[in-house]
């Protein structure tokens, strides 16, 4: 019953979306905050591009996008503006081109074999490079992240199962017991506790977790990107939250990645990715000692040529912000999350 209702105030929310994004096509409101975007670089962020039927139920509709969506939002985005990698769309944002369409690069988090398989190529076809934020330890390992886990099991969970679960971790939280509070509650407690409480979920959870859904490109594929002109950059080793590992552990983080992904590409690596986009002046500081030029969070907005580049804000692009009410792919929808015009009455 609750998902029931879940669901229906969320087709109602994605209908009033979708009136307002008309509305803003058709007054110009969308169009005037295209013209505001020109002044900076937009950053879009997304994580795996998969084949429509592995979308339907993916556990994490925040970090995926169908290879149909994603190839329409290419081809809109190699038309209408200047598509670079972030290392060098950072130059041009203070050289100005002669070009006029606004300064836009394209990332992935992460490092899974599906930005390989389909991301690049649609990518590619268009003309387009892209920057791609490598975890090193998930390459080297292919060990899913403590999210993947989670969330997959979360999916097979009974309603019941899900509300003692959330009990462990929130006892007496006001929150509805959903994925993401959950989620959330976890990323919170210490490395070890999280790491316990997601074994607990997988444990009482039926069937097994589908380890080849969650592969990560391997060091092979990552050096051909990097061949085809894409930017590799750092993710870290093991996707930690960086604020709260010390300083040993911070550098080693930073620098290890850094080496590995050189020698894997064969080029110097001067971009870094915040895990989870958490970052504070002391990780900063170390990710400029550690030899980057720039770092990316995952707070929203546009990049003004003023902006600190180790507080890169990105627009977070997914199934979950650009379909619309009837389930479809929205290319207004899109633009709407690209230019920030949503941003205001999200
Ligand atoms: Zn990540």
């Amino acid at each position: 019953m609750a998902s029931v209702l879940a669901e229906s105030r969320q087709s109602i929310k994605h209908g009033i979306r979708g009136l307002l994004d008309l509305g803003a096509a058709a007054t110009g409101l969308l169009q005037w905050h295209e013209r505001r975007a020109r002044s900076g670089l937009t950053i879009l962020m997304y994580h795996r591009v998969l084949p429509a039927e592995a979308c339907t139920d993916y556990p994490l509709a925040s970090l995926v996008m169908p290879v149909d969506a994603f190839a329409q939002q290419v081809a809109w985005l190699a038309r209408r503006c200047r598509v670079r990698p972030v290392a060098e769309a950072l130059v041009e944002l203070h050289c100005p081109a002669g070009d006029p369409r606004p300064l836009v690069a394209i990332t992935f988090d992460d490092g899974y074999a599906d930005n390989f398989e389909h991301a690049a190529p649609i990518l590619e076809a268009a003309g387009l490079r892209a920057t791609f934020f490598v975890a090193t330890g998930f390459v080297e390992t292919g060990a899913p992240f403590w999210f993947d886990r989670a969330a997959d099991a979360w999916s097979r969970l009974t309603e019941q199962d899900r509300a003692g679960l959330f009990e462990e971790v929130a006892p007496g939280a006001e929150l509805t017991p959903g994925l993401a509070s959950w989620m959330s509650a976890l990323k919170r407690l210490p490395v070890a506790e999280r790491d316990r409480g997601v074994a607990a979920a997988m444990e009482r959870a039926p069937g097994a977790f589908p380890n080849e859904q969650y592969a990560p490109m391997t060091p092979a594929q990552v050096a051909e990107l990097a061949g085809r002109g894409h930017e590799i950059a750092s993710h870290g080793i093991d996707h930690p939250i960086l604020p709260l590992v010390d300083d040993d552990e911070l550098k080693r983080e930073l620098t290890e990645s850094r080496a590995r992904l050189a020698k894997w590409t064969g080029r110097e690596i001067t971009g870094f990715c915040f895990p989870n986009g958490d970052s504070d002046p002391r990780v900063a500081a170390a990710t400029a000692g550690a030899g980057y030029a720039y770092g990316c969070s995952t707070e929203e907005g546009i990049n003004e040529p003023s902006g600190d580049p180790f507080r890169l804000r990105r627009r977070p692009v997914s199934m979950q912000r650009v379909f619309g009410p009837t389930g479809r792919h929205s290319i207004l929808g899109f633009r709407a999350e690209v230019t920030g015009q949503r941003e205001r009455w999200r």
